[in-house]
């Protein structure tokens, strides 16, 4: 409905002081730098006050008082002698207007005109100009497609690159090897042992460069098939048990009876992360022992969470560059690339290939006291293994602890199976034998105490399972505080 507004309230436009128009304005500093245009008007349209973005953008620099907000919007206000008329409704909503330059050239804005509540019978319109928006919200999207293209060109100059440079790589190990083969002086055989040996460090680089492209585009899919998961474990050990035993350390693996013997998964891909872990343990202990632990750790039909720890006994990582580790290129300091070599890209492939796989990696470690990585994975079992599975999930449950309740159906020891009375009365016994144990030192036999722990806590939620298996590497670690904590943690859950 038209609104006539002099007719609303009828206020002589001499009755607003002039002081009151200049305290406002004075004390409306910003206003006066804001990129809206932003102008003040009387009762008879007559403008005030109009900012520095107004006056540059309709083109009247300091010219505007005294013009009529009719020159700006004569599509929206028009003036008579009593005042201005208008459609428009005075709320806090913005609107579509045109709004003209001094040139009478025009464009369109987003405005809101609302009552001034400060100065009686003055209002105020803030105004946007749309195109001068939309061209920047163009640029933006320009800007973001070119950063794109120029990622994507990246990495694909990235993979071709990295391509090329494998056959001459490849080319030259060949002929290495062939040469090997033949009958040559031992120094000549020295010095093709070490070609040998940089042609198989570049190739890892290679290999890693380009798992790391495609990783960064999102062109990296999983090959999921069937394979042997012992075997695949036996594969990993013998890659690395000659240089564990040429340092002189110790190594032990274990697999808890609870994982399948076949999965479904990407064999090459589960190799490659258990031997980047491997490989960095070896390279950063000099005494003690590596371990490496497979558990399950939940199953949802035919998904298994299998979770894994590798363990060192290493110069471990501070607690502020743990944040480091899993960014790309990222190396704790320089003095350890010098050292050790390397090319920090190793972890961030490990964490992008967990993550495909549904998992997460952590690391736990402490300054010269070694480290423990550990990571989750969702696998499948396939059709043909399902029965097995729950043939072997029973025989893992009844050894030792069978009773036998004798009809076959019933086979399975209440002391065993997590959350019975007998089970929860047994395990409470059992953690505080192992507490008793800590306090005293006893740090084996504390871990004896713990495989119980352990057996008698399969089947149970992962939260407690989680909260088991960090109780066990405090004690593998000997850390008596962090024991203590992940103890009472676990006490508190069953
Ligand atoms: P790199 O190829 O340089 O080893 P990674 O991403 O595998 O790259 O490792 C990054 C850095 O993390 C290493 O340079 C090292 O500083 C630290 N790091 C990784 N594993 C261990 C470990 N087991 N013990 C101590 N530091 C480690």
């Amino acid at each position: 409905m038209e609104q006539k507004e002099s007719d609303v309230s009828p206020v002589p436009v001499e009755k607003i002081s002039l002081r009151e128009k200049a305290f406002f304005i004075e004390k409306n500093f910003f206003m006066e730098r804001a990129l809206e245009m932003i102008l003040m008007f009387d009762q008879k349209g007559n403008i005030f006050y109009g900012n520095m973005a107004a006056g540059k953008k309709l083109e009247y620099e300091d010219k505007l008082c005294g013009r009529n907000i009719s020159d700006i919007f004569p599509n929206t206000f028009k003036t008579s002698e009593d005042g201005f008329e208008t459609d428009f409704a005075f709320e806090d909503k913005v609107e579509n207007m045109v709004a003209y330059r001094k040139n009478n050239t025009c464009f369109p804005v987003e405005a809101k005109v609302i009552r001034n509540e400060e100065v009686p019978n003055t209002y105020l319109c803030v105004a946007n100009d749309i195109l001068e928006k939309e061209f920047l919200s163009r640029e933006i999207e320009q800007v973001r497609q070119e950063a794109q293209q120029a990622a994507k060109v990246k990495s694909e100059f990235v993979a071709n690159v990295t391509h090329e440079l494998r056959t001459p790589v490849n080319g030259i190990l060949g002929n290495v090897r062939e040469l090997l083969s033949e009958e040559v002086d031992s120094h000549i055989e020295k010095g093709l042992r070490i070609i040998e040996r940089c042609c198989g460090d570049m190739n890892k680089i290679i290999n890693n460069i380009l798992d790391f492209s495609k990783l960064e585009a999102g062109k990296f899919t999983l090959e999921l098939r069937r394979f042997h998961f012992r075997n695949m474990l036996d594969y990993v050990k013998a890659q690395h048990i000659n240089k564990i035993t040429e340092k002189g350390l110790g190594f032990f693996m274990t697999v808890s009876p609870q994982v399948p013997e076949y999965i479904v998964g990407d064999e090459l891909r589960i190799v490659q992360i258990l031997n980047n872990l491997l490989s960095n343990a070896l390279k950063f202990t000099a005494l003690g022992k590596i371990t490496v632990e497979i558990f399950r750790t939940a199953q949802i039909n035919d998904k298994v969470e299998l979770f894994f720890i590798v363990s060192d006994t290493g110069i471990g990582i501070d607690q502020a560059d743990k944040e480091k580790l899993f960014q790309s290129f990222s190396q704790v300091d320089a003095s350890i690339s010098r050292k050790y070599g390397g090319t920090g890209l190793g972890l961030n492939i490990c964490k992008q290939l967990v993550e495909l796989m549904g998992g997460r990696v952590e690391v736990e470690s402490e300054k010269n006291r070694g480290s423990n990585f550990s990571f989750s994975a969702w696998v499948g079992v396939a059709e043909e293994d399902m029965a097995l599975l729950q043939e072997e999930d029973k025989s893992a449950l009844t050894p030792a602890f069978s009773v036998g309740f004798g009809d076959g159906t019933k086979d399975v020891d209440p002391i065993r199976e997590y959350g019975t009375r007998e089970n929860q009365e047994n395990l409470k016994r059992t953690l505080s034998k192992l507490i008793l144990c800590v306090e005293m030192e006893n740090w084996e036999k504390a871990e004896m105490f713990m495989e119980t722990v352990k057996q008698l806590t399969e089947g149970a939620p992962r939260e407690v399972s989680r909260l088991v298996l960090r109780l066990k590497m405090a004690i593998q670690k000997e850390n008596y505080d962090k024991v203590t904590a992940e103890y009472n943690g676990l006490i508190e859950m069953i």
